[in-house]
């Protein structure tokens, strides 16, 4: 307790000295640090937070020190996070690096692999995207048929990937492939990296109604991958493959948790005002004190079940934390879109319409929200 209390005032004091002011601010899409070798800083401000905290490891505060993390322990990490909310700074790096391969490769990856990759991440130098999906496997990823071919010290690569998301700004992909044909689709899987800039790979931007777009569909044509680039062993890539999706399915069910986010109620306010020192709009009150008790809820219960997965080894909740986060924020944006009547239609880069209709899609990625439900049924309740 002691030595928690010393750390939380030593981090309060390093955050005060090291958070340029300009970072202390909710960001909008456009000002999250993705990392990479195409990033485009918005202003020196960004660029030095992300350097002073990769420097101290705090990208990824519980990663070991060796590969340049923070090497914190799950109680200090929480209280860096609490202590970066209250002074409301902004994460230094989002991606998929820190949140699903570099968690994938401390777990499963050779010593040699964590060495290449991991410090790249953490600095935000490298950006990775994710190459799951295909054409005709999605909820049943096991059938991928991305085509691996043996060649010794190296594999020939050929298929098609969809929906990979930011695959033009990436850097490298982690991507399943089919490595054998002959055994049943979930034991012929193995999971490859490699860059995107490798002879053979195109990404193609799919464009949506929006104009805008994240997603593209990455075609790869006798892409040469080196064997050493395999994740764990040849052939056993789906236990890996499910290991990251728990990381970003966990990722996706916090995403209404942003730091300096303003609170449903406050928004609430800011719309209908107050009457007496309540709400003013009676049905709207109960919606929203409805809403603020089950994302309370939610929150303890993340973190409840998070120390059990820790301690006592129980059944990973993941999907259940997905399911459940990604139907709140649904219902976040239902209601703030209501609250701001027909201003809420206009269309421009921090348009509420815009998140609204993005909120959607977190009951798709990382596995729909009818198989977490699936999901939940058959191994966390047992049914069926
Ligand atoms: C915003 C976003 C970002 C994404 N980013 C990436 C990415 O970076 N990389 C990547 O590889 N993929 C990505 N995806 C793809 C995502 O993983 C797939 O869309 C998802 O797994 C569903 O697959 P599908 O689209 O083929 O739908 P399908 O699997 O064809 O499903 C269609 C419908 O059938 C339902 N369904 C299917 N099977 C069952 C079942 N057994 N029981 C009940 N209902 C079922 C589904 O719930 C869904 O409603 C992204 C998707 C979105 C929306």
């Amino acid at each position: 307790m002691q030595e928690l209390t010393s750390f939380r005032q030593e981090t309060c004091e390093w955050l005060e000295e090291n958070c340029p002011p300009s970072m202390r601010k909710p960001a909008l899409e456009k000002d999250k640090c993705w990392g990479g070798r195409n990033f485009e800083f918005q202003s020196e401000d960004q660029k030095l937070w992300l350097d002073r905290m990769a420097e101290r490891g705090w990208t990824v505060p519980t990663w070991p020190k060796e590969y340049g993390g923070g090497g914190l322990s799950k109680d200090e990490a929480k209280v860096l996070r609490e202590e970066m909310v209250a002074i409301c700074a902004r994460a230094p790096l989002i991606g998929f690096g820190i949140s699903m391969i570099g968690p994938a490769m401390l777990e499963f990856g050779s010593e040699a692999l964590k060495q290449q990759h991991l410090p790249s991440i953490l600095r935000g130098e490298i950006r990775w995207c994710q190459g799951y999906s295909e054409p005709n496997a999605g909820s049943d990823l096991a059938g991928l048929q991305a085509r691996a071919e043996d060649h010794g010290d190296h594999f020939i690569v050929n298929g098609q990937k969809v929906w990979t998301s930011y695959a033009d700004k990436s850097d490298w992909i982690f991507c399943l492939v089919r490595t054998d044909f002959e055994v049943k689709k979930h034991f012929g899987i193995s999971l490859v990296l490699f860059d995107m800039e490798t002879e053979g790979v195109t990404p193609r931007p799919i464009r949506l109604i929006s104009g805008a777009s994240q997603f593209c569909e990455t075609f790869l044509e006798n892409v040469r991958v080196e064997k050493d680039q395999v994740v764990g062993e040849i052939n056993k890539g789906w236990t890996i493959a499910k290991y990251l999706l728990t990381h970003e399915r966990e990722m996706i069910g916090g995403i209404g948790n942003a730091p300096g986010q303003k609170s449903l109620g406050d928004e609430a306010i800011a719309a209908v005002g107050l009457k007496s020192g309540r709400l003013a709009d009676e049905l709207l009150r109960a919606e929203v004190a409805e809403w603020e008790v089950d994302f309370k809820c939610h929150q303890l219960t993340t973190e409840r079940v998070n120390d059990e997965v820790a301690t006592s080894g129980v059944v990973n909740t993941s999907a259940m934390i997905k399911y459940y986060g990604t139907e709140l924020n649904m219902r976040r944006y239902e209601l703030l879109m209501g609250l701001q009547g027909a201003d809420a239609l206009q269309w421009n880069d921090a348009s509420q319409a815009r998140h609204w209709l993005r909120s959607k899609g977190n009951s798709i990625e990382g596995g729909t929200s009818e198989v977490q439900l699936n999901i939940i049924s058959k191994r966390i309740l047992g049914l069926g």
